[in-house]
């Protein structure tokens, strides 16, 4: 074997070799890249990463890439911002953000799993690729594969975020809306996925895709200095993230190249579409599919593919799962965009939203290293905030035109102090 890895359905531990598919054809059970970690201790140590460029690729040892791949693109490579104002908020003395809002190329941490799943495309000579989007992953295909030279062809609910279609249209993907709900552009995806032989990144290349969430999770550790944190704060839709960043801390582990220490998973999600923590809080072992309606899009997905394996991992861990309301998330991206300048999208103030309540429930403690994690940017997402912020009045370019607003300004700020 040429290569350390290779396909391993997550039930029967059956192995299928390294092909576009997502499902083990004996149980019908979810594959996953399984690797020889006793080989690639011997192939890859910490020290060979200090020469390498920050971004994903450093890590590419323990990615399903092939053998001589050379990263195309400075994908992910994101800041772990210390937080000063929101800590002091919230009396905690070590307050992470891992800032994937900034995340090359297409601001989400879609990216980095579309960075993966076009290494296995290439691989499997798909000249096509694709995906079901809630829209983050539709900008980070179109941009992707614009780059690289395959055609794209996205499929997106009809109703998604004018911002988000215009951040797949500008690439030149082609774009498929569909009259139905993310669910539904799911099971088509399938059916099309077998029929035009095309790589659909989050269908038939689902295994190779998700790894990519793991370089979200080395980031972390090696960035608070080749450590664990206590707790991690993580948004979820599929479910799939949330156990990448275990499965990459793991990973460290194994490989010696972080000390092992125990890690809560608090999973995040929107009331409007809370499977996975309604699981969690009615402690069922499998959850309950929802019909989204919330503003946070690109959490919408009421039957999460990794649901039952992310309820299962926050139990394990000691962590917990909350959701936040429409008007929870808005101030959230608020008090995220005033004490940290970050501007995050609506499942960003899901994240910090959800982190206040475990804070306020006590599950996450002042003298603990938490990192909560930031996965879009604000401004694809504008619609959700737009109202908070009328257009304030013009005036006349003239200084006693300013010295009046300001009086109205005083006058009406001590009014509402009344
Ligand atoms: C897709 C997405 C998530 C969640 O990802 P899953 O792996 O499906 O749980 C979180 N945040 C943003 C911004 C996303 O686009
Ligand atoms: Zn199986």
């Amino acid at each position: 074997m040429s290569v350390h890895y290779e396909l391993r359905c997550r039930e029967c531990g059956k192995t299928w070799g390294n092909a576009p598919r997502s499902f083990c054809e004996d149980c019908f059970s979810p594959l996953e890249v399984s690797y020889d970690y006793d080989s690639l201790k011997k192939i890859v140590h910490r020290e060979n990463l200090a020469s390498r460029d920050f971004n994903m690729w450093r890590y590419s040892e323990l990615l399903p890439l092939s053998e001589g791949f050379a990263g195309p693109n400075a994908v992910g490579g994101t800041p772990l911002v210390a937080s000063r104002n929101l800590a002091s908020r919230w009396s905690l003395k070590n307050l992470y953000f891992k800032n994937d809002a900034v995340c090359f190329p297409s601001l989400s941490f879609k990216d980095r799993v579309v960075a993966t799943a076009l290494a296995a495309a290439r691989r499997f000579d798909f000249k096509t690729v694709g995906c079901s989007s809630t829209g983050n992953l539709a900008n980070a295909v179109a941009a992707q594969a614009a780059q690289q030279g395959f055609d794209a062809c996205v499929f997106i609910p009809a109703d998604l975020e004018p911002a988000k279609v215009l951040n797949t249209a500008v690439y030149g993907a082609r774009i498929v809306r569909i009259n139905g709900n993310y669910d539904q552009v799911n099971r088509l995806c399938a059916q099309i996925a077998d029929r035009f032989q095309w790589g659909l990144v989050n269908v038939n290349l689902r295994p190779y895709y998700s790894e990519g969430s793991k370089t979200h999770g080395y980031e972390i550790a090696e960035q608070l200095g080749w450590k664990l944190p206590d707790n991690v704060v993580v948004p979820m839709a599929g479910g799939s993230l949330i156990g990448k960043i275990a499965k990459a801390f793991k990973e460290l582990v194994t490989l010696g190249w972080v000390e092992d220490k125990p890690v809560k998973f608090f999973g995040a999600q929107a009331t409007g579409c809370s499977p996975i923590s309604d699981g969690v809080k009615r402690n069922l072992s499998r959850f309950e599919p929802q019909k989204p309606d919330t503003i946070a899009r690109s959490l919408a997905i009421g039957n999460p593919a990794d649901g039952p394996y992310a309820i299962k991992l926050i139990r394990e861990s000691g962590g917990w799962a909350e959701d936040v309301s429409d008007p929870e998330i808005v101030s959230a991206i608020k008090l995220l965009a005033e004490t940290e300048g970050i501007f995050t999208e609506t499942a960003g103030g899901v994240t910090v939203g959800v982190t206040q309540k475990l804070i306020t429930q006590n599950r996450i403690k002042a003298g603990e290293t938490t990192v909560v994690c930031i996965t879009g940017n604000g401004l694809k997402t504008t619609d959700a905030i737009a109202a908070e912020f009328p257009a304030t009045e013009a005036i006349a370019p003239r200084l006693e035109a300013f010295e009046a607003l300001l009086d109205q300004q005083f006058a009406a700020a001590a009014g509402k102090g009344n």
